[in-house]
């Protein structure tokens, strides 16, 4: 699943949530060159890596994308998405519009959920309260000017007003998607082939 808001929509605290809230999410790190913020950890918020780092793991073709964001490189390694699939859980992706069009790419099956705050005096208010300086504000409000632009392309769109009702919003959509025929098939032919073999046990007098 793949979750994008312009900064300041309340990913983070979103993401946060659904941990704690539904064990089938497990978060894909991505790799950033943006400076720690305040509160962030190593390895839990994101793998910061220097420049030099990211661009190797650009030509190492270790990204399954990546993106130039307000300056800094973000990307996603392939193997933490591929990890996570592997333990049959639900890769979070919380990345930029470019990033999510780059997945969808590269994994079809994905889920993608647009994320905008109750009103934009909402958004303004987050940023200054994240201590952001006037230009970098306006940076990130013309950067969700473009990104609101291309809401049409997800799946889905939630408000966070309420962070409860949104993170609820959200875990249904894992709900339905996880009912979808296609993503069941492998549990499907399982009954059909336990039928066919019990049927041809019955023939035989077996059972
Ligand atoms: P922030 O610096 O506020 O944590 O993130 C800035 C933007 O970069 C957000 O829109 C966030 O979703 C996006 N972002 C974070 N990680 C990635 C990534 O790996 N790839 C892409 N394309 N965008 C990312």
């Amino acid at each position: 699943m793949v979750i994008s808001a312009p900064s300041g929509g309340g990913k983070s605290a979103i993401r946060a949530e659904i941990f704690k809230k539904d064990k089938r999410f497990k978060f894909s790190v991505t790799c950033t060159t943006r400076k720690k913020r305040k509160g962030e950890a190593e390895g839990r918020d994101y793998c910061f890596v220097s420049e030099k780092k990211f661009k190797k793991l650009i030509s190492d073709k270790k990204l399954l994308e990546w993106a130039k964001v307000h300056g800094n490189l973000y990307g996603t390694p392939i193997k933490s998405v591929l990890d996570i699939l592997k333990e049959d859980k639900i890769p979070l992706m919380t990345i930029d519009v470019k990033g999510a069009r780059a997945v969808k790419k590269y994994f079809p099956d994905a889920v993608t959920v647009f994320i905008l705050p109750a009103s934009l005096k909402i958004l303004i208010k987050r940023l200054k309260l994240r201590k952001e300086d006037k230009e970098n504000i306006a940076i990130r409000l013309e950067t969700a000017k473009k990104e609101i632009k291309e809401a049409s392309f997800y799946d889905y769109f939630v408000v966070n007003g309420s962070l409860k009702k949104a993170v609820e919003n959200i875990i249904k959509i894992a709900d339905g998607e996880s009912l979808k025929m296609h993503r069941n098939k492998d549990a499907v032919s399982k009954f059909r082939e336990e039928l066919l073999a019990f049927n041809q046990m019955r023939r035989y007098g077996g059972y």
